[in-house]
């Protein structure tokens, strides 16, 4: 048996922080007390509105963060902590350093003495901080923390279920509609998410950010003229420095035929730190320039989330939140409307809520798929419309995103349509045949 412990090593070269190659600094004083005793935010917490809106140089450190830098980096700074980089370069990674923060259930030990999962371990300080320390169940440490759930695989479940490796005419690049490709950067994220739909490619080091790879698939694009959208993921692109990302945006923009490029994230989530006036700066040369990020839960929506969401706001860049399903984590109305309303308070339009992907061990995470009709039936209608996101399979196979809705049309009468409204009320709308 082996223990999950190590990431994949990376031979990243050529950008200037891989933070899996970087040296790894970590100390952790002798626990005096309980983990438990770390300060919580409640989760009722609210955002704070009056978080200004231009660009200021620091990010904000709440109580507990502050809190958990003393018991946790007794030597770090608050200004290391609110460096994207230091934070990369001290994420927790093995057991060892797991168990020291938290009070492991059976079943999170025995995940990751057992190992064997496609995906490692790597969760930054900042999220680490939101985690509770002694609840096993508490819905954000249940998508960062191994769980036994993996290891077990059901029918129709695969490693590449969305058919990715199959429509990759170059590495890293997947092409599944005709006017559209998605750019991989690179594998690495700063924190990986045990529900992960690439976890057959993440966290491995073997999708590089470098320029031979990469210049073959721009070349790819630019002989394509169909292509007209680029989304960049990964991984995690944001991980990479504004160098990189630089190059990789001029490259994509000097291409004709690139109308629209799209970013894919979880870093103001994960490392809201990495969102710095420097990178938004880059960013916005690239207009139009969208992003998708990835959020899932009303507590993941801290005010360093929302600073970061507010610079790249700032910086003109139309934010779209991605969701995915997960029980026990957001398979709940009350709590999805929280996330879709703290999210439109940062700015971001909550845009899909995915049914989990059946890659490999996540049945777990799996719900139904009534259980994502009950979510959308109770939120359309019951909230603000900008608040309800379009709830969508990716079909397996690379089939493509398939919507689903409630079912609003109860039948015809003549030239009458039959419609329910949100309160169960049949309506009629003069729709001659
Ligand atoms: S951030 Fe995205 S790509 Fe990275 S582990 Fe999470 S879901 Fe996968």
């Amino acid at each position: 048996m082996s223990s999950i412990d190590v990431e994949q090593p990376s031979t990243i070269t050529e950008i200037e922080e891989p933070p899996s190659t970087a040296s790894y600094h970590f100390s952790l004083p002798v626990l005096t007390s309980s983990p438990a005793d770390t300060p919580r935010p409640p989760a009722e917490t609210p955002i704070e509105l009056s978080e200004p809106s231009r660009m200021s140089r620091r990010f904000r450190s709440p109580p507990q963060s502050r809190a958990f830098l003393k018991r946790f980096f007794p030597q770090a700074t608050t200004a290391d902590w609110n460096d994207w980089r230091w934070q990369s370069r001290n994420r927790i990674r093995t057991l060892a350093q797991v168990e020291k923060m938290l009070v492991l259930s059976d079943d999170e030990r025995q995940a990751m003495v057992q190992g064997g999962s496609l995906l490692p371990i790597g969760i930054t300080p900042y999220y680490m901080s939101l985690l509770d320390a002694r609840n096993a169940n508490q819905p954000l440490r249940r998508t960062v923390i191994p769980a036994t759930g993996e290891f077990v695989r059901t029918p129709g479940e695969a490693d590449d279920p969305l058919g990715e490796d199959g429509h990759s005419p170059t590495p890293g690049l997947v092409h599944r509609y005709p006017d559209r490709v998605l750019l991989l950067a690179h594998d690495f994220c700063s924190t990986y998410c045990r529900y992960c739909t690439r976890s057959r490619v993440v966290g491995h080091g073997e999708i590089l950010p470098n320029e031979t790879r990469l210049k073959k698939a721009f070349e790819y694009i630019r002989q394509t003229p169909a292509i007209r959208d680029v989304l960049i993921s990964g991984g995690d692109p944001l991980a990479l420095s504004e160098v990189k990302l630089d190059w990789i945006l001029g490259e994509l923009r000097s291409i004709p035929h690139i109308e629209f490029i799209r970013i894919g994230t979880k870093m103001p989530a994960v490392l809201p730190q990495r969102i710095t006036p420097q990178l938004c700066r880059i960013l916005r040369k690239y207009h139009p320039l969208w992003m998708s990020v990835h959020f899932l839960h009303p507590d993941e929506c801290t005010p360093e989330a929302n600073q970061a969401c507010s610079r790249l706001a700032d910086a003109g860049i139309p934010l779209g939140a991605q969701t995915v399903l997960l029980k026990g984590v957001n398979d709940d109305v009350q709590v999805m409307k929280e996330l879709n309303h703290k999210l439109l308070l940062m700015r971001v339009r909550p845009y899909y809520l995915y049914q989990c992907d059946p890659i490999s061990g996540s049945s777990h995470f799996r719900t139904s798929v009534q259980a994502g009709l009950d979510i959308l039936e109770g939120l359309r209608g019951h909230t603000t419309g900008y608040a309800v996101p379009t709830y969508v399979i990716d079909a397996p196979g690379g089939g493509g995103k398939i919507p689903l809705l409630p079912n609003y049309v109860v039948g015809r009468e003549g030239d009458d349509l039959l419609l329910r409204n949100f309160e169960g009320g049949v309506f009629r709308y003069p729709d001659p045949q």
